[in-house]
């Protein structure tokens, strides 16, 4: 609390990011989704190619050869494509640009409960209403469940976090046509992972209300860059750039944008990255799956994972962290039996295999 603060600021539970080691402490991170391997080899060239004296000058606000190296990927005009400083940052403009609409501020967003905790964080910065949507059994998205109900606007993370689920792009097509006057946001941080691959972006032609969001962050291996992006129709594109030079014009730095040109443009690095971690997720599960830990089959790069009768998952986290092994867990109620682990590389898989066994059969023995 502050005298100095707005109310506003006095009042929000802001988001709290998962723990990072200090600099030179020897861990296992599998607590915050980051990918285990380096950034494209392609970029070290690129940046000793890089001009710092252009850094005096500010950067194209458009990203332009980036938006235009994920719009030839994707299949779209570079006017359908939006960046920003993470996708975090383009999930937040997204909010100020589609949701709480004049006249409606009485109509919630509808999110699912269980989903990203940055969502409910923008709805009560930027005064929106809220309605979580209960996920049903096995932490499952019904599309029925969003039909017929009242709101200014829809965000669904899918692949959906914490749970690791996906809904297919029929039931997102489900979503969108039965709420035509709310923007649908599809937030597809985790995309690259779902096996076999779709993508809602393939909806975009039938579908004028949607909007997908990617991050650099997790399958790029560029969390420390900050570029996220959206695709959209240009009509939403539009409200995007126009959110953005009302707040921060220059969302993508110079250095940024040539560094993420660069990693978008080598596609066959990024498609080794994302097979060696589907390979590892899957030995990851049977592994977890044969300690007796349930978990919904995962479409990221994460497991959300029950521990065996007996375990507690508070302190089965505790104990990980003990030992080096940082995983995350989720306080809250309904999801507090379990446990969101990274997929990392298989030597750190093999290694948090072996310490979650040590505390299965301690636990038996006593
Ligand atoms: C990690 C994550 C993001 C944030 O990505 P940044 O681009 O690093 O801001 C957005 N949405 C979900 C669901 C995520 O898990």
């Amino acid at each position: 609390m502050s005298k100095y603060w707005n109310k506003k600021i006095n009042d929000i539970e802001p988001y709290v990011a998962g723990e990072q080691p200090k600099p030179g402490q020897k861990v296992i991170k599998l607590n915050t989704n980051e990918n285990p391997f380096p950034p494209s080899p392609v970029i070290r060239a690129v940046m000793r190619t890089f001009d710092i004296g252009d850094l005096r000058l500010y950067p194209d606000t458009d990203a332009t050869d980036f938006i235009e190296a994920v719009a030839q990927r994707e299949c779209v005009k570079p006017s359908q494509v939006f960046a920003g400083n993470g996708s975090d940052e383009v999930l937040a403009l997204c909010f100020q640009t589609f949701f709480e609409k004049e006249g409606n501020t009485d109509l919630p967003v509808l999110t699912p409960d269980y989903s990203y905790s940055f969502y409910p964080v923008f709805e009560q910065f930027y005064d929106i209403r809220s309605k979580k949507i209960p996920l049903r059994e096995d932490l499952r998205l019904e599309a029925d469940d969003y039909i017929g109900v009242p709101n200014c606007g829809i965000a669904i993370a899918n692949p959906n976090a914490p749970t690791s689920r996906s809904i297919s792009l029929m039931d997102i097509k489900k979503i969108a046509k039965g709420n035509p006057d709310s923007v649908v946001i599809i937030d597809e941080a985790y995309v690259e992972f779902s096996d076999p691959y779709f993508t809602a972006v393939d909806l975009l032609p039938d579908c004028p209300n949607l909007i997908v969001v990617r991050t650099m962050s997790k399958s790029y291996s560029l969390a420390g860059l900050r570029v996220g992006y959206a695709i959209g129709s240009e009509e939403l594109i539009e409200g995007l750039k126009r959110a953005r030079d009302s707040f921060n014009s220059y969302p993508t730095d110079r250095i940024a944008q040539r560094i993420a040109y660069a990693a978008v443009r080598d596609n066959e690095y990024h498609m080794a990255c994302i097979d060696e971690i589907i390979r590892t997720r899957k030995f990851t599960e049977f592994a977890l799956r044969g300690l007796g830990f349930k978990m919904p089959e995962s479409s990221a790069n994460f497991v959300f994972a029950k521990p065996p009768q007996g375990i507690d998952a508070e302190t089965l986290y505790k104990n990980l962290r003990a030992k080096g092994i940082l995983v995350r867990y989720f306080k809250t109620e309904g999801i507090n039996d379990r446990l969101r682990i990274s997929i990392g590389t298989r030597q750190d898989m093999e290694q948090l295999i072996a310490a979650v066994k040590q505390e299965v059969s301690n636990v038996k023995d006593s």
